[in-house]
């Protein structure tokens, strides 16, 4: 099997896609693949769905162009002020009436997603295929958290002498603030919402300033299926709306994707504050690694690094930035890995052939190119690909000297090599323990010692053995790091919900 027979064929996509909702926990994993099995091998009468789901996207009304408005910090303040109103209301609405709602989302989700899927593309310049796991993974949270909610909110029976009753409720906390991230404005927009809304809080949302328009038709979609208008308000803006929102006096928690330094922004403003103490659910970045030994399979390795590394343009919190290979195997590997990533096609991401898309905006592509510009004067260059005119950014690979070269979160299709020799795999976990990130973690080995030992040696919030880094799995892969990563709980998780709400504890003498 040639390295190009290997790599992801939109086509494939399709027919894995079809088995993508689910309903309940656990999860039958047997219709629901996991996302590398995505990528190849599944044999289905894909052209033709191929060609009915293009069809059905270009058939979609453009959204129109154009600026959408920001709100203003006087409207963030009164969404602030009405979320409170909203909130005892929505708070005592059954736990059950609140899931059933999410999956009507889903539903909804699931019957408009040419809809979907062509504002990701127009706005997000998401490729076909990173658009359709995307729409899987909203409505898959809009599902799990349902699932989850409904378990958890029903309160629980606490044993205890008798003559008592003991019982130990869930409830929302009040307004909590919802700020996401450009890199997937549907399913992360939606994760944190519903998973707010869920835990019974009036939700105030402020998605990212690059994506508005996914965001809103998100909010008309949970606003359609029943969610009160008073409990889920929408605020669009940039940084200066979000740092309005977390400084407000009378917000009750904050969920926020994005970088570490907002993250830690974001946890000062809170900590300065008089009154309740603000709780913060924080999932940021990382510098994430690979580490390749020479027993690992080459063909596996190139497959799984380029999807790692290059697949969304590099534009996930979990994707490869850093991969290690043991220097035995190293020039080959390098050598099937660029390989491998030349055959990738840039380009309009409308094209269900394009693997990857413009990268979010023209800073991100300036930021991205004068980090090319260093790395070509102080790294070894081993792929430079021809970038097209426009915000793309073609996959490069670097080789590092020392890991240490590379200091921050490049968050673009660009991938750093390091050697090692076998005998130091020790320098090569205190690197990454270095970086003080843990989100995600690749090992490719087969020696179960090593495997072991590295999973034992670090706190990395998701490892992946033998098998791409990315498209983690509602309620299958939980989601999400610790260090500079992020604080947890896990999105996609079973312990997600509880951290959004207060619990209380009545006792009754019977
Ligand atoms: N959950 C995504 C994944 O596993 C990444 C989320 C993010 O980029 O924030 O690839």
């Amino acid at each position: 099997v040639s390295i190009v027979d290997l790599l992801r064929r939109p086509a494939d996509i399709i027919g894995a896609d079809n088995n993508a909702a689910h309903s309940g926990i656990p999860l039958p994993t047997d219709l629901y693949r996991p996302q590398r099995e995505n990528s190849h091998g599944i044999e289905f009468g894909e052209r033709k769905a191929l060609d009915a789901l293009t069809s059905a996207i270009a058939a979609e009304t453009k959204p129109a162009s154009g600026a959408v408005a920001t709100s203003t910090i006087e409207q963030a303040n009164a969404a602030v002020a009405a979320a409170r109103g909203g909130f005892k209301a929505w708070n005592a609405t059954p736990a059950a009436q609140r899931a059933a709602m999410l999956d009507k989302a889903a539903d909804l989700l699931a019957q408009r997603r040419p809809h979907f899927l062509a504002l990701l593309q127009s706005e997000g310049g998401k490729t076909l295929d990173d658009a359709l796991s995307e729409v899987r993974e909203a409505i898959d949270f809009c599902r799990y958290y349902a699932a989850q909610g409904r378990k958890l909110f029903e309160g629980e029976t606490m044993p205890g002498p008798t003559g008592e009753s003991n019982v130990l409720e869930l409830h929302g906390r009040g307004a909590f603030v919802a700020i996401s991230p450009w890199n997937f404005p549907l399913a992360i927009f939606l994760g944190q919402v519903t998973a707010a809304l869920m835990a019974g809080n009036a939700v105030i949302a402020k998605p990212a300033e690059q994506t508005p328009r996914i965001a809103a038709e998100a909010v008309a979609l949970l606003h359609k299926v029943g969610v009160p208008a008073s409990a889920l308000h929408l605020v669009q803006g940039d940084g200066a709306i979000g740092a309005a929102l977390v400084g407000h006096p009378a917000i009750a928690g904050v969920v926020f994707t994005g970088s570490t330094e907002v993250a830690r922004t974001i946890n000062r403003t809170l900590a300065a504050k008089d009154g309740s103490i603000v709780p913060l659910i924080a999932e940021t970045g990382g510098i994430n690694a690979m580490i390749v030994d020479a027993t690992a399979l080459p063909e596996q390795v190139a497959d799984d690094v380029v999807t790692s590394a290059f697949r969304s343009a590099g534009q996930r919190c979990s994707a490869l930035r850093l991969l290690f290979v043991q220097d035995d195997v190293a020039d080959r590997m390098i050598e099937m890995i660029a390989g491998a990533a030349r055959e990738l096609k840039i380009g309009d991401p409308s094209q269900p052939s394009t693997h990857i898309g413009p990268v979010i905006d023209a800073e991100a592509k300036q930021r991205l190119d004068a980090h090319i510009a260093r790395m070509k004067k102080e790294a070894r260059v081993h792929l430079a690909g021809e970038t097209p005119a426009g915000n793309f950014v073609a996959p490069h690979i670097f080789e590092l000297s020392s890991a240490s070269q590379l200091a921050e979160e490049v968050f673009g299709p660009i991938l750093h090599v390091v050697r090692y020799r076998a005998e130091r795999l020790g320098d090569v976990l205190a690197a990454i323990e270095a970086t003080g990130f843990g989100l995600t973690l690749g090992v490719h080995s087969r020696i179960d010692d090593t495997i072991e030992h590295v999973i034992e040696r670090l706190q990395v919030g998701n490892i992946y053995v033998n098998r791409n880094m990315i498209g983690a799995v509602v309620g299958v892969q939980p989601f999400g790091g610790s260090g500079l990563s992020g604080t947890g709980p896990k999105a996609g998780g079973p312990h997600y919900l509880a951290r959004f709400a207060t619990e209380q504890t009545i006792t009754i003498n019977t």
